[in-house]
């Protein structure tokens, strides 16, 4: 059968806000870009997440690593967030009201007392609150906390919107974005990329970028060595539907084992279990349960609301957690993947860093250990640090 073939400066698989934010940048310097799509754009984890930019509060025990790369992001955002919706026309609904991070128990306290400390010693911002101060700013918690604290630079932002503004961005700035069609092979000619296959044709490029998320290792035609080492990690999510006019919340609220997150609309989304069970997406009886026991222990008021929606999705985590950005040992061959639990807040950098190293701008600092070279062999690894 005769196939069609055609060309792009750059060719990008998966339409998350990984590669949607890639697309745009390089569209915006005048790469002719296409962006291919198994599904809807945005559709993957990047519409099951709660979009939350909690670099500081999620800084934990062994990812200090981390925090250079996800203070810059978190930088970035208010910046990215104006230049994104005066392209799209779009608001990407972002609060910064901050995070409160809330311990109901003596032992909640000392895990937070815990983690904090290493917060601070990492330069977050965080600031110890008294049981008053933490009802006046959310009366409605339940009362007598063991302990609590707030992050004033840990925001959010409706992960949902984001993905839909950067889809209009990308389009408006000349983006070809294909939904439904699958890649289902790189080709390569020795060790140089020259494009993709579909099940209805060829598309050649000087640069493919895998941003297939949680499916990046399913592709075909990649060497063993260079499959990507990241896998789902499953995640169910709840939402209930608040008064917007009287929110129960306004501030995003982590709990033990949880978290709140109001959104302006009225939705108050409850999250989220974190499971091993591959690309399983069933919501499950334990899992609900689990959520909900967790986020009423912190809003007991929330049991009186309607349940919304519930919705399962599939981090996209690799092997040590962090992601992996930017070229590989093929030349023309980029990755932007295995984001785990941050690819929302990681959206202005990821963007930045893979369509920048495309494009020959200088990698930021902050990018230079996240190349897939930590996972390769050293022989291998020299030609991409
Ligand atoms: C429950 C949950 C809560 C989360 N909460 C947060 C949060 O609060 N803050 C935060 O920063 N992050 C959060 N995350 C993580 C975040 O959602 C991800 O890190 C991020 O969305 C990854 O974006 P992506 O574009 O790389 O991947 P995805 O959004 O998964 O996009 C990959 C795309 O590739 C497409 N694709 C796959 N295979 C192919 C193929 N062969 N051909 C063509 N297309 C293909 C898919 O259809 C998909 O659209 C959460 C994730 C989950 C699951």
């Amino acid at each position: 059968m005769e196939q069609n073939t055609q060309s792009f400066d750059a060719v990008v698989i998966g339409a998350g806000v990984s590669g949607l934010g890639i697309a745009w940048r390089l569209a915006q310097a005048g790469q002719s870009v296409a962006v291919l799509d198994r599904g809807e754009p945005g559709r993957g984890a990047s519409w099951a997440a709660a979009g939350m930019l909690a670099a500081g509060v999620e800084l934990e025990p062994k990812e200090e690593w981390l925090w250079p790369l996800n203070r810059l992001a978190q930088r970035r955002w208010p910046g990215f967030r104006d230049e994104l919706e005066e392209a799209s026309g779009h608001s990407v609904g972002y609060r910064s009201e901050g995070t409160l991070v809330v311990a109901p128990t003596r032992d909640d306290a000392a895990r937070l007392r815990f983690n904090t400390d290493l917060q601070l010693k990492n330069g977050v911002e965080i600031e110890t609150l008294t049981g008053s101060a933490l009802s006046g700013r959310e009366p409605r918690l339940k009362p007598g906390m063991a302990a609590a604290v707030f992050s004033p630079n840990d925001h959010q932002v409706d992960n949902r919107a984001l993905a839909l503004a950067l889809e209009a961005a990308a389009r408006a700035s000349g983006v070809e974005i294909r939904p439904g069609e699958t890649v289902h092979r790189l080709t390569l000619s020795g060790d140089r990329v020259t494009g993709i296959e579909t099940a209805t044709g060829r598309i050649s490029a000087g640069h493919v970028v895998l941003a297939a998320g949680a499916w990046s290792r399913g592709i075909e035609g990649l060497p063993t060595a260079l499959k990507p080492p990241v896998r789902p990690v499953k995640g169910q999510m709840i939402s209930v539907r608040m008064d917007p006019e009287q929110p129960l919340l306004r501030h995003v609220v982590w709990g033990p084992n949880c978290y709140l997150v109001p959104r302006l609309d009225g939705r108050l989304l409850l999250g989220a279990t974190v499971e091993e069970k591959g690309f399983d997406d069933a919501m499950t009886a334990g899992g609900v349960l689990a959520v909900l026991e967790a986020c009423w222990r912190v809003l007991p008021g929330l049991e009186e609301l309607p349940v919304d929606e519930m919705w399962a999705g599939h981090r996209p985590t690799s092997r040590d957690d962090a992601p992996i950005l930017g070229p590989t040992p093929i030349a023309g061959l980029h990755y932007a993947l295995g984001h785990h639990r941050n690819g929302i807040l990681q959206a202005p950098v990821t963007a930045d860093i893979v369509a920048g190293e495309i494009l020959g701008t200088p990698v930021p600092e902050a990018a230079r250990p996240f190349t897939i070279a930590r996972f390769l062999p050293a022989v291998r690894s020299e030609a991409v640090e």
